[in-house]
């Protein structure tokens, strides 16, 4: 006879009289607990009988084969212990038999991811950032960790968070861009996965005022190079999400489907001309909308695609022009179906070209002078990209609002909880 001890939370309770069925819930699973009047303390009884959804419990007992139970296994209490109890009904119903809309499970977050559906999300997206990791350590990428509290915008133009900081005024970091630049001088590559804030007033399903970006920085890597670490990332976080979140997986009724590379690449043009194509009034140098990606009829759109060479009057000034090709730029969006999934590009890594580039846009050459020194310090030519982790998990994951697959988010009218 086997004899365990379990702690967790009552998900279910079902009271036949007689015989009293607990339903145990831990982060490992679940287990049933069977008392019956016939061969059980009568003590034990009483409090099984009063248990409520989301009690905190400890039992000790033992292991009976049992086909019925959800395991083929289940717990004779010797004794249950009662380490806390919850209110009865609870302000949301854990095991989410009874629906709740999005606004009241992120309220209740907590008891919104004990239902299995929710739980597996966030297992899914912590194994994502397990498989990045791993991923971009093999390919010598080094993670580092750059500053959220900065003096200066770094892409221009985004609004920042202003905070308080002693004498004078900071800002919540937008990205990591100028960071990651510099660090390519002494370690060529690295990563950072870091929380990042923008102020724009935004009020729709992708955008958060906080998100996480998954960001890499190359140096002697081109746009084409960088693109290839996007992609190959992507199909590895593919194959090993299959291979070892197969429960989760199912949970969520996804069938993942492993992307074929290479990615098709897109030229900004023939978007723009294909759109002008099916009537969409749209000029060149314009920012191309998610309405118009999505009438856009195009079996190259269909899945993960990159739309490339973008003018540089809608990329940010350190983005490198072409050679051959005045007004465009090495650079890319990482697309899936109408939604961008990240942002990337050849970097200007000569002085007197991005100094030209700055004036050109109405930069403050002086606000970026500890910047910029470094580009008469052995700046080597250098590409990279950020992708929104969260926005590749609703890729990933098929949900069309980005809320579902971050655990607290923050947008124009979420600041609690
Ligand atoms: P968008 O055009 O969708 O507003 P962006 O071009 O302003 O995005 P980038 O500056 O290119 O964003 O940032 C790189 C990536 O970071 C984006 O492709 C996206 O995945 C993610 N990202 C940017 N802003 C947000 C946001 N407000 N909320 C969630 N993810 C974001
Ligand atoms: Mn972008």
């Amino acid at each position: 006879m086997e004899i365990v001890r379990v702690a967790g939370w009552v998900f279910e309770k079902r009271d036949l009289g007689g015989i009293i069925f607990i339903l145990l819930r831990d982060s490992t699973g679940i287990i049933q607990v069977t008392w019956s009047r016939k061969r059980g303390d009568k003590e034990i009884g009483r409090k099984m009988k009063k248990l409520k959804i989301n009690d905190v419990i400890e039992v000790r007992g033992e292991v009976k084969k049992e086909e019925q139970a959800p395991n083929g296994v289940e717990i004779i209490p010797h004794t249950l212990r009662v380490l806390n109890e919850a209110e009865h009904p609870l302000p949301l119903d854990p095991t989410g038999k009874i629906d709740a809309g999005l606004e009241t499970r992120l309220n209740l977050r907590p008891l919104d991811l004990i239902n299995p559906k929710r739980n597996a999300i966030f297992r899914i997206k912590s194994e994502v950032l397990r498989l990045t990791r791993e991923f971009l350590r093999d390919r010598g990428f080094l993670e580092v960790i750059t500053p959220k509290i900065i003096a200066t915008a770094t892409e221009g133009g985004a609004e920042l968070f202003p905070v308080p900081y002693f004498e004078v005024t900071a800002f919540l970091a937008q990205s990591p861009q100028l960071y990651k630049e510099e660090l390519t001088i002494p370690f060529e590559r690295v990563f950072e996965i870091g929380t990042y804030f923008r102020a724009e007033p935004f009020n729709t399903n992708r955008h958060l005022n906080e998100f996480v970006s998954i960001d890499i920085e190359a140096a002697f890597h081109t746009y084409e190079d960088v693109m290839k670490v996007a992609e190959e990332l992507i199909v590895h976080v593919y194959k090993r999400l299959n291979e070892g979140m197969e429960e989760e997986l199912k949970l969520l009724n996804l069938d993942l489907r492993i992307p074929q590379t290479p990615f098709p690449r897109v030229k900004y043009d023939e978007i723009m001309e294909k759109l002008r194509g099916i009537g969409v009034k749209i000029e060149s140098g314009e920012d191309i909308k998610m309405e118009h990606l999505e009438s856009l009829k195009d079996e190259r759109t269909e899945g993960y695609y990159f739309i490339i060479d973008w003018p540089s009057k809608v990329k940010t000034f350190y983005t490198k022009d072409k050679e051959d090709r005045e007004g465009y730029t090495n650079s890319f969006d990482l697309m899936y179906r109408e939604l961008e999934i990240g942002s990337g590009g050849e970097r200007i890594h000569k002085y007197n070209d991005l100094i030209k580039k700055m004036r050109k846009m109405g930069l403050s050459i002086d606000n970026f002078r500890h910047h910029l020194v470094f580009y008469k310090c052995g700046m080597p030519p250098h590409a990279g990209w950020g992708i929104g982790l969260d926005r590749l998990m609703m890729s990933i994951l098929g949900f069309k609002n980005i809320r579902e697959t971050v655990l607290y988010p923050r947008d124009r009218f979420r600041l609690v909880p």
